[in-house]
């Protein structure tokens, strides 16, 4: 199967190649319905390696589509079927292949163009779910990117009855007001300590999301919460950081690590249909948070808007 894909062949660097796709015996192709540029497309496109990985890379873990054919060993989906990635299977391309355990089928009912954005929905929503958040709670989100404005959302949803939304862009603290913040704080302005003690009696959040992936964040994170509360940590940072543990451990704090996809896959399994039944459900605004759709022959521009407007959200790539 002919496919064109996107190849990443260093920083800033990307081409569109055609390549012939050679199904495996166990293997599924997927008719690609729509990927989208998540975070970490954008830390490779910028330079931001991880340990161990080198260019040329084939980017691409987001999107959806439909099974156009399995290899003889696969019983897990059949042609026609729906199907969400949740693996880096360069979903950034007209057709994708990959093994299934990489893939997960989509929920009943579930419109594609939310599917598609299976793995982003349900990693954040896995971090509300996992983040005891509890009824009564003062909720603090660090970073109002597509996971924040998710997390916002997922924490009133559970009865947080103050959710405080913490980013250096009006631009998403605007959308987060919109998404039902309580209050909005941007700490290049303001100072966030104090704006969070003055809401807190002086005791700090129960809960703080760190969304944003900075050491100043992470630092941040933990000047802001409550003795004992949950600091639950999303984001993935490639980079080395030097972060203050005092707090931590001074007063205890429980930390959670809540990114879906970075459980085993087994698990990713059994938590995938608890985490996309609130999107199911329609309980989660998710239209707002689609900035911009691109042309896959657009992919450079998508890019180039990705890294460069701070306030774009997410960008969606149909074929
Ligand atoms: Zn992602």
């Amino acid at each position: 199967m002919k496919t064109r894909m996107l190849k990443i062949e260093g920083p800033g660097k990307l081409a569109l190649v055609e390549k012939d796709l050679i199904l495996e015996d166990d293997e599924v192709l997927v008719r690609t319905f729509q990927s989208s540029i998540c975070g970490t497309d954008k830390m490779y496109y910028r330079g931001e390696m991880p340990p161990n990985e080198k260019y040329p890379l084939f980017i691409g873990h987001e999107g959806g589509g439909v099974v156009e054919a399995v290899g003889s060993k696969v019983h897990e989906y059949q042609v026609g079927d729906l199907v969400m990635s949740f693996s880096r299977s360069c979903t950034f391309a007209d057709y994708f292949k990959t093994k299934p355990i990489n893939l997960q089928p989509v929920p009943e009912g579930l419109d594609m163009r939310i599917a598609s954005l299976g793995e982003p929905l349900a990693c954040a929503m896995h971090s509300v779910l996992e983040s005891g958040v509890q009824i009564g709670d003062t909720v603090a989100v660090m970073g109002m990117g597509f996971a924040g404005q998710i997390m916002l959302q997922g924490a009133r949803r559970k009865g947080a009855t103050k959710v405080i939304a913490i980013d250096i862009l009006d631009g998403k603290l605007k959308l987060a007001e919109k998404m039902g913040a309580d209050v909005t704080i941007n700490p290049s302005k303001e100072d966030l300590y104090q704006a969070i003690m003055g809401l807190t009696d002086g005791k700090g959040v129960d809960v703080v999301f760190e969304a944003a992936g900075t050491q100043e964040s992470l630092n941040a994170c933990s000047t802001i919460l409550k003795h004992n509360g949950h600091l639950v940590l999303y984001s993935w940072i490639t980079q080395p950081v030097t972060l203050n543990l005092h707090r931590w451990h001074q007063n205890s704090f429980k930390v959670i690590t809540t990114t879906l996809v970075h459980h085993t896959k087994y698990e990713r399994m059994v938590w995938t249909e608890k985490a996309m039944r609130p999107f199911q459900q329609g309980l989660i605004d998710v239209e707002p948070l689609i900035s911009a759709e691109f042309k896959l022959s657009d992919i450079t521009e998508a890019f180039e808007e990705a890294v460069n407007n701070d306030e774009i959200i997410k960008i969606i790539i149909k074929p």
